[in-house]
């Protein structure tokens, strides 16, 4: 078994120390930084400003394991490309590719874990449960080879990322935590937080540390309800984080970074489309700053549930906004489409899955 560790698995400092060690200058260091991150080689040999006695020496020492695409698939009608990674150990991963048709704007949703073990019962990924968390460079690499694509498919870099894709970013945070710092700092991508959205189902623990790191980027919750006997039915993960203990989590979010909070929620009819369920939303919402996004469900043959009606939904936003709460709606223009927090993939029916993050505002009424 190879037991050589990934070498992006090494800090800076450490990667320092370690080329330190062998006698190397302090400036290699940064050089290799470049290559890992910038550059993301797939190969040591593609190092070409160090000698090959350095190369090989590396290559001794350490794997690269390099993120590579699959496959991935085009919507004809909104030009939305979801991508299928393969990771080390021949695992599966996606990755979406989303254009906008009013603005340079191409934004890209990444994955945090294989599979994910909370099981919402509106996700396809939940019902692949967890088979392994991403590390850090993993999820960096997949973001990485998006924007190369955004630039091939598009013509442009990335605008915005959502960190939005199969699995739980709060359960894998110190992996996040690292790749979203690379790919905010100037060694990486360059992107700034203002352009990034972290979407979680609202892990009561992992909240408090993160809002203690008082992060750069925006946070997005998938609520889907804000009344806590509906909630659990739909997202298990409420039972062990119910809402009177989210709604301290995020209260205290907001007192640590001063951050306006968006919510995530998908209108399934006769489940949390009522006024009832309006009016605990509004409720809800108006503990923070916030911004609500109603999400229309990609119903299929095979779904348990079935999307809100029109009249439902906007009865429903008007509601929201005769409250001055800030309501937008997302909606498909094809038939293929998964929203919020990481509703990717059953692994058998890849194909059938493809994000559109068109939003449109409600005063249009045009939902269908
Ligand atoms: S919606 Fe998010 S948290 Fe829920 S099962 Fe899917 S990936 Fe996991």
């Amino acid at each position: 078994m190879d037991e050589r560790q990934n070498i992006k698995e090494l800090t800076y400092e450490k990667l320092s120390e370690y080329l330190a060690s062998l006698g190397e200058p302090q400036f290699r260091a940064k050089q290799i930084w470049q290559w890992l991150w910038q550059k993301n080689v797939t190969d040591f040999d593609q190092m070409t400003n160090l000698s090959k006695k350095l190369r090989h020496r590396i290559k001794e020492d350490f794997v690269l394991n390099p993120v590579t695409i699959h496959s991935y698939q085009q919507s004809p009608t909104d030009k939305t490309i979801k991508y299928t990674f393969e990771i080390n150990g021949g695992h599966l991963i996606e990755g979406v590719l989303i254009p906008s048709h009013s603005s340079e704007r191409v934004t890209a949703c990444i994955s945090t874990q294989v599979g994910c073990p909370l099981g919402c019962k509106f996700c396809a990924t939940g019902t692949m449960g967890l088979k392994r968390n991403l590390l850090a460079h993993e999820i960096y690499d997949h973001l990485w080879l998006l924007n190369e694509e955004s630039k091939k498919h598009f013509g442009r870099k990335l605008t915005n990322v959502v960190v939005m894709g199969m699995g739980e970013p709060l359960l894998n945070l110190d992996n996040v935590l690292r790749a979203l710092d690379i790919v905010m700092s100037p060694e990486g991508l360059a992107m700034s937080p203002q352009r990034i959205t972290l979407s979680t189902v609202g892990i009561v623990k992992e909240l408090y540390r993160l809002a203690d790191l008082k992060p750069r980027f925006n946070l997005a919750v998938s609520l889907h309800s804000a009344i806590d006997e509906v909630r659990s039915q739909i997202m298990p993960v409420n039972n062990s984080n119910p809402l009177p203990e989210l709604v301290k989590a995020l209260r205290y979010f907001y007192h640590q970074t001063g951050k306006r909070i968006t919510f995530e929620y998908l209108m399934l009819s006769g489940v949390n489309d009522s006024i009832k369920d309006a009016k605990a939303l509004a409720e809800f919402t108006r503990n923070f700053p916030s911004k609500i996004n109603l999400i229309e469900y990609n119903e299929t043959p095979q779904s348990v549930f079935r999307k809100s009606t029109p009249d439902r939904v906007r009865e429903f936003v008007n509601y929201l906004e005769n409250r001055n709460l800030v309501v937008t709606l997302r909606r498909s223009k094809g038939s293929d489409i998964a929203a919020a927090c990481g509703q990717l993939v059953k692994m058998t029916d890849r194909n059938k899955q493809l994000f559109n993050f068109d939003t449109l505002k409600p005063k249009n009424k045009n939902l269908h």
